[in-house]
């Protein structure tokens, strides 16, 4: 009897999981490209991580995204770290190899320069310095990213200065760390401006660093993508910034994951935005 093939199956694992817009984005690309696979969301307590690892793959999953609070603790289990996911302490793709092996890949930091990349074309990362605010996760991948696209001097402010120290010990002299309370100092003659902190989310504390040093010749981001115009990027564009959201970021960093599961490269485009806008 000839076997029939296996309809792949890939998904996101996280703790909780119910916020995540993943499987509407991974949804909507399955049915424009008329792929037959399914993405689902999988709540995974911590210690039931490395059990739902080693069954995954067994049930027909070619893969899943990594959020929160596993993105750390899976690169103890996988079998190959990419250099990145290495470099950033953290991964948020991963891919079950047929030879049994789990390849762990962060592509968070590709996101974050696609997206400026698509939606500033005029932006050019190395006119002069980065401004981050945040030393989270996120401000890895992105401190990471700067320095692949040539960024010679990162400058970053952390309410816990600490985990900014930790940025530069891993990162090196290119990091410039300023006291929380000094932040605003940051902006001056900067090319890019990010916000990688939570605040401004919809339900936490609105960012209330004061931006008046703002240039606006500076490109302003968020990471932040809910709400989609952060305090943080009303400000920026009236003071004539050149602003983009954190949501192209989130579709960007999820194409090379779907790319790998499911053999097609998809595209992010004003439809996709709009399709996980409205999930
Ligand atoms: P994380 O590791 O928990 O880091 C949170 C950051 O926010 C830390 O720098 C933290 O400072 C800071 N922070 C939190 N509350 C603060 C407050 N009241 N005052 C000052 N700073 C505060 O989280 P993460 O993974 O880096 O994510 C950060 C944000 O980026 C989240 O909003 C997340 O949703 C977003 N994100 C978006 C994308 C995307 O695709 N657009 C991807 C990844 C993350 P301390 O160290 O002092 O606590």
């Amino acid at each position: 009897m000839t076997e029939l093939p296996r309809i792949p199956l890939a998904g996101v694992i996280g703790h909780p999981i119910a916020h995540s817009r993943s499987p509407a984005l991974h949804g909507f690309w399955l049915k424009r490209y008329g792929i037959k696979g399914h993405y689902i969301p999988m709540d995974v307590a911590p210690q039931d991580l490395r059990q739902a690892l080693e069954i995954l793959p067994k049930l027909g999953f070619v893969g899943v995204n990594v959020t929160i609070p596993h993105k750390e603790a899976v690169l103890q289990i996988a079998d190959v770290v990419t250099d990145r996911a290495a470099l950033i302490g953290a991964a948020n793709t991963l891919i079950f190899r047929k030879d049994g092996r789990i390849h762990a890949d962060n592509t968070d930091g590709a996101g974050f320069i696609a997206n400026l990349r698509q939606n500033a074309p005029n932006w050019n990362p190395t006119a002069g310095p980065a401004a981050v605010f945040g030393a989270g996760g996120a401000a890895r991948a992105i401190v990471a990213a700067l320095i692949e696209v040539g960024v010679a001097e990162i400058r970053i402010a952390n309410r816990t200065k600490p985990r900014a120290q930790a940025l530069r010990a891993d990162f090196g002299s290119k990091l410039h760390i300023y006291d929380w309370v000094h932040a605003p100092n940051m902006l001056e003659g900067a090319a890019t401006v990010i916000n990688s902190t939570s605040l401004g989310m919809s339900g936490k504390s609105e960012f209330r660093v004061p931006l008046d040093g703002l240039e606006s010749h500076s490109l302003v981001t968020d990471l932040v993508y809910n709400p989609l115009k952060t305090g943080f990027l009303l400000e920026a564009e009236a003071r004539g910034c050149t602003i983009v959201d954190g949501l192209g970021m989130l579709l960007h960093q999820a194409a090379p994951g779907f790319e790998r599961w499911f053999g097609q490269r998809p595209e992010v485009d004003e439809a996709t935005r709009q399709a996980v806008l409205a999930a």
